[in-house]
């Protein structure tokens, strides 16, 4: 989280976009759109695969959407009165500003409502407030899910195959939030929590908590499915765990690395739920 804190707003959107294009030789979502998308592929691996697989799943833009988290943590920070004192013109051009499904973070929303560099110190301060907002229980509860998630998520339970979610919200200020979100959506929980894993700290990093992870929860023979949308993470899994089933969903990420080659890739889940052969 630290080079967050320390990085600038307007500097990290635009270093973002400008790794994007020297990767690419071009905007970044044209490309991504070019991918191509097999859920029917995906279907029949599922539907021949073992009994005891496991199938794991990223939480945040894997199963839910945050748009609407970061639209509320934006309008929490605009209705502060000090911040209508300080950047008058900022709360007034913000108020307003509507997140998108796609939108990664808050810079996405905010470039599109005329975002400049004049905006900087706002920026800053605002980045420093969704920081300590966005990883905590407070707007947890704005989370929507991915279409057909819920319905996949209890089919695959109901199935008898081994479901974990893996996410990299952290444990101590996100726990009560994260099963509080899971359970009004209607995804599957045991009662004891023991699929839920989480990052015991703030501080580690999400791939090297997955990973090791992976290590403690896989099973001696079992086939894995590991649904993420973070391509740092799945190409993480694909070099520590190549025979690892890697689904890549195609919602939003850092774009700070690629998909790997070799991985399903689905926008959403309506071509899996309901479809599983009985
Ligand atoms: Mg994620």
């Amino acid at each position: 989280m630290t080079f967050l804190l320390e990085a600038g707003f307007l500097a990290e959107i635009a270093l973002k976009n400008h790794q994007k294009s020297l990767q690419f030789g071009g905007n970044w979502w044209q490309y991504e759109d070019m991918l191509h998308h097999n859920p029917r592929e995906l279907l029949q691996l599922i539907n021949r695969t073992s009994p005891s697989s496991h199938f794991v799943f990223d939480i945040d833009s894997t199963l839910v959407h945050l748009h609407k988290r970061n639209q509320s943590i934006l309008k929490n920070f605009l209705e502060i009165p000090e911040t209508q004192k300080r950047f008058p013109k900022q709360t007034k051009n913000f108020f307003d500003a509507e997140f998108k499904v796609g939108d990664w973070g808050l810079g996405d929303a905010l470039e599109r409502h005329g975002l400049t560099p004049e905006d900087n110190e706002f920026f800053s301060e605002l980045k420093n407030h969704w920081l300590e907002k966005f990883f905590s229980n407070e707007f947890l509860h704005e989370d929507i899910p991915v279409y057909g998630a819920v319905d996949f998520a209890n089919e695959i339970q109901n199935r008898g195959f081994r479901l974990s979610y893996l996410t990299g919200r952290n444990r101590p200020n996100m726990l009560e939030g994260t099963i509080k979100s899971l359970a009004n959506c209607g995804f599957p929980l045991q009662k004891d929590y023991s699929n839920l894993h989480m990052k015991p700290s703030p501080d580690m990093s999400d791939e090297a908590y997955k990973m090791d992870t992976f290590k403690e929860i896989i099973q001696e023979g079992e086939d894995v499915l590991f649904f993420e949308n973070e391509p740092i993470n799945l190409n993480r899994a694909a070099r520590d765990y190549p025979g690892m089933h890697l689904i890549f969903m195609d919602t939003t990420h850092s774009g700070k690395e690629h998909p790997p080659e070799k991985c399903f890739r689905i926008k959403d889940f309506t071509e899996l739920a309901g479809q599983l052969v009985t």
